[in-house]
């Protein structure tokens, strides 16, 4: 799209307090705006398998149309109206960009900074194609990739959330053993700088059907002490606020009572909503 059409962010926000949500936070992808191309640089021509490099160096020609500096004036517009929104952005980790990244966000009066693993190398996981390349590389070998660089992501305290944390699973397919010895090297990482882990409803939109994180991974950032944001992930207005209530019952049932808010990139720790252990229907 490339724009933000006025009115945009407004209905975000009213279907995100129809559902129960009192603030909504606006996270653009890094790698889509322009100003990110030479702070990312082409990381895709590092990898290996040329169908790759030229399926990734169509991807991001397409996707990359946004104006970082629009994003965040559009979203300043909304707070100076006095919606209640945040200022964030998702920051698509490119291991070596860590610097530059932060160079290239000083200044900006962001609330938060939410980090995510889109693509190993070259390969977009995230793509519908994805599926013939998992089976060449195995479902093992790509999960442990995914969950290295989730680790050095989560070790490199340049964010203050790990969004969507186990987003591999997103097409439903496992490894043996459903890969949760991967789970505590990006928990001991996430502690050791300091970072929060999102609890996204996304994942319940994707053929996976599960919340992200995992119940057993969340319950591992639990027992490490890793707090909590709570997120839709919504790319449309219609997905704001999205399985708000699946996201509390989560958080709650991972022994969780507070989550974090944002301002200014500062914490502000906060109680779960407590009306969702209500019930919300006559039982029959
Ligand atoms: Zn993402």
């Amino acid at each position: 799209m490339g724009t933000y059409p006025a009115g945009h962010i407004d209905r975000f926000v009213e279907v995100a307090l129809s559902r129960g949500v009192a603030e909504v936070g606006f996270t653009e992808h890094l790698y889509r705006c322009i100003e990110a191309g030479p702070v990312l640089g082409r990381w895709w021509e590092r990898d290996a398998d040329p169908l790759l490099v030229a399926e990734m160096e169509a991807w991001v020609a397409s996707e990359r149309n946004l104006s970082l500096a629009r994003y965040v004036d559009v979203v300043l517009d909304a707070k100076a109206r006095g919606l209640p929104v945040k200022l964030g952005l998702e920051v698509d980790f490119v291991p070596g960009t860590e610097d530059a990244v932060l160079e290239l966000l000083s200044g900006i009066p962001f609330d938060y900074l939410v980090g995510s693993v889109h693509w190993i190398g070259a390969w977009n996981f995230m793509r519908d194609s994805a599926a013939a390349e998992f089976g060449r590389r195995g479902v093992r070998r790509a999960f442990e990739q995914y969950f290295a660089l989730e680790t050095s992501l989560a070790g490199s305290g340049i964010v203050d959330v790990l969004a969507h944390v186990d987003v591999i699973k997103r097409a439903g397919l496992r490894p043996d053993g459903g890969g949760t010895d991967l789970y505590g090297p990006v928990v001991a990482a996430a502690v050791r700088s300091g970072t929060a882990v999102e609890v996204s409803s996304a994942g319940l939109r994707h053929q996976v059907a599960e919340l992200f994180p995992a119940a057993a991974f969340l319950e591992r950032f639990r027992a490490a002490g890793v707090p909590i944001t709570l997120a839709s992930d919504g790319h449309m207005p219609e997905d704001a606020g999205w399985g708000h209530d699946a996201v509390v019952r989560a958080a709650r049932q991972a022994g969780y009572t507070t989550y974090l808010r944002f301002d200014a990139r500062r914490r502000i720790e906060t109680p779960l909503p407590v009306w969702v252990d209500e019930p919300v229907s006559p039982s029959p």
